[in-house]
């Protein structure tokens, strides 16, 4: 196999200028010409990985099928390249320094003094590589979070710039500016880009490539200006510009052709052109719908834009799929209550709860499930939404009054969503939750099989507690299927209602898996019911 080609990518000026979006699009540029590619996020962070960060800090927290809690940006990853991620894709260094630190425990630096450079580089360069020495892949893509000039990311600058030296042109660098727009002045300004070239030259690090996010079209002249102050080639400025979609960017990056300037300055076939069809195909469904309906989307981070990401773009994939236009409707769950519900949900066509930890807004979602089960409006529960499903019925049509899950209220005198039996024990909170892929056997004859077609699925999870079965019989009984069992442990993964046209549950998360290659059945089928209803009850 040829040499594995490593790409790095890094941030200047700002945050938030979307380095995994550009990873990720030129991923799929080289995946559409054929080359097997992955993407890796590196973190600066202490924190071992981000399970454990609030969802204030750092957005959603994605599961990988290996049961990684990882960083949000390999959710996109997935979606743009359809292939899954793994532990080995994202790497903090919280991570980098306990496993130094437990080597040196071991002995296994005896005698050395344990120093950033070479032992934190070498650890962090072995991360990299891991990848590389999979086998798998043609390229591999890191991203290094943070800025450029972050005392946090030093360390992996350094290695960057190891790399770049040990590995000539199997290693490039892509550094990500902005290029600011001065209303004032009327003009989009070079010097912040300068700048954050040079703090990344006095590391050891010349990038071969500058992608410039704007809001304008950059002219020839402040291409060339900056080719001249940041030592590359002109046709290695490449135009960043805001887009109406993120999944136009693939495409942007191709007519800028970041992916021919790649291949270029790497010495590999360009001949063959990207093989873009079903991305085009995606794009002329999403942007040309023929209807447009609304979610409302109940949880209790609802002003956080990427608490949700996940989910969001679960909703992007399956409008694409009905083509329709999916507007996601977030309205916070502390908000409802039994005078206000019909009100805040007036208008809604679906209505999804949100996974989530803790009691504050508990009751608010419990309410929104018992307007959706009544009035029968198409309902989604994902994780801790499920639970609350659980819980309405129970309270609700089994007259269980004072049913709850233990998280919530742990002397419920009907503990209808319990702690499993495994998680007793467990006090930590790093890592220790249900994690990862598990089997689910789907009951023929029910709503769940008519939308996955097939009677075994693997879904992720991240979760500690279940369905309580001491309570099965009882529910089922009165209407409340469970056509998802795990069959290995026989948990509950999915409880629907036989009264009703659609109204699905899930202990796991769906939208950790939508792909746009690949989009969620649940998602796509829960789209679907939502415009059937919005087709029969037009408001
Ligand atoms: N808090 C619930 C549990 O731990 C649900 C978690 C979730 O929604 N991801 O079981």
């Amino acid at each position: 196999m040829a040499l594995v080609k490593y790409i790095f990518v890094t941030g200047g000026v700002a945050s938030s200028l979307g380095k995994g979006i550009i990873s990720a699009s030129l991923a799929k540029l080289l995946q559409a010409r054929g080359f097997s590619v992955t993407i890796q996020k590196l973190d600066p962070y202490i924190n071992v990985d981000p399970g454990t960060l609030n969802p204030y800090e750092h957005g959603e927290c994605f599961v990988t099928d290996d049961g990684a809690e990882t960083d949000l940006d390999l959710g996109h990853y997935e979606r743009y390249l359809n292939v899954p991620t793994s532990q080995a894709n994202n790497v903090t260094t919280g991570r980098i320094y306990q496993e130094v630190i437990n080597k040196e425990r071991r002995g296994d630096y005896l005698g050395e003094t344990v120093q950033v450079i070479p032992h934190i580089t070498d650890e962090i360069k072995r991360r990299i590589k891991l990848l590389g020495n999979s086998g798998k892949f043609d390229f591999i893509i890191t991203e290094i979070g943070g800025t450029v000039g972050d005392i946090e990311s030093l360390p992996y600058i350094e290695a960057v710039r190891q790399m770049r030296w040990e590995m000539g042109t199997s290693c490039l660098v892509i550094h990500l500016t902005l290029v600011p727009y001065l209303a004032a002045a009327g003009e989009l300004k070079t010097k912040p880009t300068q700048h954050s070239v040079k703090a990344l030259l006095e590391l050891g690090v010349q990038p071969d490539i500058i992608v410039c996010r704007t809001e304008k079209h950059l002219n020839e002249g402040m291409r060339n200006k900056i080719a001249l102050f940041c030592n590359v080639d002109p046709t290695a400025v490449i135009e960043s510009i805001d887009a109406d979609s993120i999944y136009d960017v693939p495409l942007l990056m191709h007519e800028e052709k970041l992916d021919l300037e790649v291949l270029d300055k790497m010495k590999m076939p360009s001949e063959k052109e990207p093989d873009l069809n079903s991305w085009y195909e995606f794009l002329h469904k999403l942007k040309n719908p023929e209807g447009e309906i609304t979610i409302g989307l109940i949880g209790k981070y609802v002003e956080l834009k990427d608490a949700y990401k996940s989910i969001n773009e679960s909703f992007v994939h399956a409008g694409a799929v009905n083509q329709y236009k999916v507007k996601v409707k977030s309205i916070h769950s502390e908000h409802i209550s039994p005078e206000t519900v019909a009100e805040s949900l007036k208008g809604l066509h679906g209505i999804l709860v949100a996974p989530g930890f803790g009691s504050r807004g508990i009751e608010g979602k419990i309410e929104a499930i018992r307007y959706a089960r009544e009035s029968k409006i198409p309902f989604l529960g994902i994780c801790l939404g499920m639970q609350c499903a659980v819980i309405e019925f129970g309270r609700n049509v089994l007259g269980l009054t004072g049913a709850h899950s233990t998280e919530m209220a742990p002397d419920t005198p009907f503990p209808v969503i319990d702690i499993m039996e495994e998680q007793k024990q467990i006090h930590e909170m790093g890592g220790t939750m249900r994690l990862g892929s598990y089997p689910c056997k789907i009951e023929q004859g029910t709503k769940t099989f008519e939308v996955y077609n097939t009677d075994l699925i693997s879904e992720r999870h991240r979760h500690r507690y279940e369905f309580n079965n001491k309570f099965l019989a009882e529910y089922q009984k009165s209407g409340m299927k469970t056509p998802g069992i795990n069959t290995l442990n026989n948990l509950v993964e999915i409880i629907e209602l036989a009264d009703h046209p659609w109204f699905i549950g899930v202990q796991f998360h769906p939208e950790y898996k939508s792909t746009v290659a690949n989009p969620h059945p649940l998602f796509v089928n829960f789209v679907k019911a939502a415009i059937i209803y919005s087709k029969n009850k037009p408001d």
